[in-house]
């Protein structure tokens, strides 16, 4: 990843720490980008975005950024991971929009990355591309997280690459949607293969 490219995304707010926002680029440059283009689901403010953005660009394809940008249950007031200046005033729910669309502006990444701004599983419904990378990084709750797999991971073309982020098999370390509800159904399908991952990004390719 160039030097600009890496700063910028150190540089944007959001929860990926460095080292699994590289590990999310390598992904990037490993997926073939011949079985169609990245999505992630949850850009919150453009962190990840950059990274994968950056691959994706590289790889002369381009990442969807998936995000209804109103914050998961976890970034709501009263949450741990809330942020109140991301609030706006007219709904008094958060409105990441600005902040996404001002890093990947900042990046210079506007040819790469498309914001999808809406429902998950409203648009996963009526998505039809096959997918060479999926990133999923949505809400963390025992639903989202369901939902995002039911509906995104059959749109990972074979041979495609899934990550998932924020999995925890031990309670101590953090919330268990991800792990017992995403990363764990999709290796009991028998259908993945899992490639080394970093910190909590799982890394998954699908087989058959
Ligand atoms: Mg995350």
């Amino acid at each position: 990843m160039n030097e600009y490219l890496r700063q910028q995304a150190e540089a944007a707010r959001g929860f990926m720490p460095a080292d699994e926002g590289l590990a999310l680029w390598q992904a990037g440059t490993d997926a073939d980008p011949s079985l169609g283009p990245f999505l992630e689901v949850g850009s919150y403010c453009g962190k990840s975005s950059v990274y994968l953005g950056g691959a994706a660009r590289q790889q002369a394809t381009v990442l969807y950024a998936l995000d209804h940008h109103r914050g998961s249950e976890e970034n709501q007031a009263g949450w741990e991971w809330h942020e109140p200046d991301l609030v706006d005033p007219h709904t008094g729910v958060l409105d990441t929009l600005p902040s996404f669309r001002r890093t990947i502006f900042d990046a210079g990444l506007d040819d790469a990355v498309v914001a999808l701004v809406g429902d998950g599983p409203t648009v996963a419904r009526h998505w039809q591309t096959p997918l060479s990378l999926l990133f999923i990084d949505g809400g963390h709750g025992l639903e989202p997280a369901r939902l995002d797999r039911e509906l995104w991971v059959p749109h990972l073309a074979v041979g495609g690459l899934l990550l998932i982020h924020d999995v925890f098999p031990d309670p101590e370390d953090g919330g268990r949607p991800p792990y017992e509800e995403i990363y764990l159904p999709v290796l009991d399908s028998g259908r993945f293969t899992e490639e080394p991952g970093l910190g909590s990004l799982r890394r998954l390719r699908r087989v058959t």
